[in-house]
């Protein structure tokens, strides 16, 4: 197996400006390319427009999360890169949804696809999570294990140059799936931000305080599982959100979510399941055999029936991982779960 095969680690450690230094020296080349996809992306001419919309998000984040723009900072010194292009890249979704609703301003819903489940075993606590993109970010994705001196150590995976998206911590487990948008707002944490405000949680429960603090840019969707067994998923807006919890708890109760709202107080849109074939899969799937480990988690991802590994021309899994919480176990592949080789990293250091 080649390293090509799989997504780079990182380690990056101390205060927020540290931990930005070192991931930008460390990803500059990969930092540069991600920059100049998002670029090619959403286009030169809506890239440049949007920084006047994303300075106000820039000013709210330094208002109220100081600690993450120091970090961004640090991330644009170290790939001598300009803060902004660290700002855009870890609005990747933010400036899509920005592009539709504020410089095209119409509504069609985005192609950004995703899956995440939760399901607790017997012995573990394991949260799955497919990335479905656009193929180009593979070459742009990395895996960042971190230690920062105040909070826990987390490991994720995202895009170079990106503060955060799902991972875990010894406490809990993130998965993400967008969700329609209704409008975009300036200021609101971006998604990379608010994962890493997730990722500072020690629970579940406490996870769900996060969402009462901070407005978001996007409505996203949150998958939390914590170590303890408890499982809430978060379908938010910019500044709503319900929480929707599994049937029973304990062993055999797991939660599954993709990209429609499950919550009829938050949106006009049709509601899944019927609005997304992946969760009426994932549903059937766990229904006829709840998973009890690593693989058969896998198996359910890489399931072709109801699409919930994604192969389309443009687009497939970019990335899939199922932590396991209570050992501190991140099992990723780079592309399709079907036929892409695994790698675990380890969320403490080897
Ligand atoms: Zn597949």
């Amino acid at each position: 197996m080649k390293n090509k095969d799989f997504y780079r680690l990182i380690e990056v450690s101390g205060t927020p400006r540290d931990m930005g230094l070192q991931h930008g020296r460390q990803l500059r080349a990969r930092i540069h390319r991600t920059v100049q996809a998002m670029r090619e992306r959403i286009g030169p001419e809506a890239y440049e427009a949007s920084w006047r919309s994303f300075q106000q998000t820039a000013r709210y984040c330094r208002a109220n999360v100081p600690e993450l723009v120091e970090e961004m900072e640090g991330i644009a010194e170290g790939a001598e890169i300009e803060f902004r292009d660290v700002l855009n890249v870890n609005a990747h979704l933010d400036l899509a949804n920005w592009r539709r609703l504020v410089w095209n301003a119409h509504n069609e819903t985005d192609a950004t696809a995703c899956s995440s489940h939760a399901v607790v075993t017997d012995s573990d606590v394991l949260l799955g999570w497919n990335g479905d993109d656009w193929h180009g970010w593979m070459d742009c994705g990395v895996v960042v294990r971190g230690r920062p001196d105040r909070g826990q150590p987390f490991i994720y995976w995202s895009l170079a140059g990106s503060l955060g998206r799902p991972g875990m911590t010894p406490h809990l487990a993130l998965g993400a799936n967008s969700l329609p948008s209704p409008r975009w707002r300036a200021d609101g944490l971006l998604y990379p931000m608010l994962c890493r405000k997730l990722l500072a949680c020690c629970s579940a429960e406490e996870a769900l305080e996060v969402f009462h603090r901070y407005p978001r840019c996007s409505a996203m969707n949150y998958l939390i599982a914590d170590r303890s067994g408890l499982l809430i998923d978060v379908e938010s807006t910019d500044d709503r959100h319900a929480v929707l919890s599994p049937q029973h708890h304990g062993p055999g109760s797991y939660l599954l979510h993709t990209n429609s709202y499950l919550d009829a107080s938050l949106t006009e849109s049709q509601l899944g399941p019927q609005a997304c074939p992946r969760l009426t899969a994932a549903q059937r799937l766990y229904a006829e055999k709840t998973p009890a480990d690593v693989a058969e988690v896998r198996e359910i991802q890489s399931d072709h029936t109801g699409g919930i590994c994604v192969h389309e021309p443009e687009a497939c899994t970019i990335v899939s991982f199922v932590a396991e919480i209570r050992p501190g176990r991140f099992h990723v592949t780079r592309g399709n779960p079907c036929q892409a080789p695994v790698r675990t990293y380890s969320l403490h250091a080897e």
